[in-house]
């Protein structure tokens, strides 16, 4: 089972007709029957040679919720990867305990429709330094099938009928596992599967110029795949060099320099909705007047929207959350200054699922 949940429809086409001699008919009503959120069943009860196919291939278990968290709604859901037969084993350490085999996903309920963050990697090696994720250093990248498995589980097993939005803004760093994210969008975005629009799906990074580069390159070569209509999220938190690399050591590989080039030129900073700037709001840290600068130079030119998250505080952590005037205050200016801008309130923050805080066991 969890093998068909990482191919694509063309992909499931083929396996049926090599492993089973099926026609394409099987291989796509498969693919509908595994995602489809309409009258499902209907291929079971039109043919019974289908429902026993259907039944036998999808008989071996999925990745297990070992466990579930939820507030007001927002629900953080742990599946344990590497205890399930067939997936790549994880190089953790014996004293990594149980958790670091987890993925960590969050299904998100907003007004009219549920939106669920992926996780695509257990662990990050970025170590940016107020995330909790990346003092887990990297367990392992998750294969597309772990990455749909998510999907599938809050989908089918949550029950989350609405879901029409997805972020990669779980635990990882999405273009260090660039080949994986992009077939899960593929598969996530198959209008015969769950046909969630690729303009509904935000792919986050801490400033990978390596993956942003290949993502432009790729909606060169393909305008008919729409990939310059999904959304690139840059957790950018700083444009200073010194302030920046201190808090995400990301920046002493990918420059700021390189940074905004290679922004510059995708097709995502020409696009309305095309980029959006994650800005961390830390009071003494990213706030000050010569931050604010920084930023506003570092965006010159470019298409962007701004979205200010208020610094939630990890255990350990020697800074304090900002206070609403300070918030307002950095708000004002950018609006003042011709940017779109909103504050982003963090919903689960106290259940550890709010940003940066995936992979962390305790708060502050
Ligand atoms: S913010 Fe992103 S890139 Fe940085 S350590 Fe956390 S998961 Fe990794």
């Amino acid at each position: 089972m969890l093998d068909l949940l990482g191919m694509t429809r063309p992909e499931l086409i083929a396996y049926v007709a090599e492993k089973f001699g099926k026609g394409e008919f099987y291989g796509d009503a498969l693919f509908r029957e595994l995602y489809g959120n309409s009258d499902r069943g209907r291929e079971r009860s039109s043919s019974p040679a289908f429902v026993k196919f259907y039944s036998d291939l999808t008989s071996s278990p999925l990745p297990e919720v070992v466990r579930k968290e939820e507030e007001a709604g927002t629900v953080k859901f742990l599946l344990e990867m590497d205890k399930f037969p067939g997936t790549t084993p994880g190089n953790s350490p014996d004293t990594i305990i149980g958790r670091s085999r987890c993925s960590e996903s969050v299904l998100i309920p907003m007004k009219n429709y549920s939106t669920l963050c992926l996780s695509s990697q257990i662990g990050c090696r970025f170590g940016c330094r107020f995330c909790a994720t990346g003092q887990m250093g990297l367990v392992r990248n998750l294969s597309a099938a772990e990455i749909m498995a998510q999907v599938w589980t809050a989908r089918f097993t949550l029950g989350a009928s609405d879901l029409q939005n997805i972020v990669f803004m779980g635990m990882g760093e999405p273009f260090d596992n660039f080949d994986s994210i992009l077939k899960a969008i593929d598969i996530l975005s198959d209008e015969r599967g769950l046909g969630i629009p690729k303009r509904r799906i935000s792919v986050s990074t801490a400033g990978h110029c390596g993956g942003i580069e290949k993502l432009s390159a790729l909606c060169a070569r393909e305008p008919g795949e729409n990939y310059h209509t999904l959304h690139l999220s840059l957790s950018l938190h700083s444009a200073i060099p010194e302030v920046r690399n201190s808090l995400m050591p990301i920046g002493k590989i990918y420059p700021l320099k390189q940074l905004r080039q290679c922004l510059q030129a995708s097709p995502f900073s020409r696009i309305k909705d095309g980029l959006y700037i994650e800005y961390l709001i830390i009071p003494g840290v990213t706030d000050r007047p010569s931050d604010i600068d920084a930023l506003k130079n570092f965006l010159d030119g470019m298409q962007v929207k701004i979205n200010l998250i208020p610094y939630n505080p990890v255990k350990g952590s020697s800074w304090r959350a900002p206070c609403p005037e300070e918030i307002n205050s950095l708000w004002l200016n950018l609006k003042e200054s011709g940017y779109y801008c909103r504050t982003r309130t963090s919903k689960g923050e106290t259940m550890m699922a709010a940003c940066g805080q995936l992979g962390s066991r305790s708060r502050a």
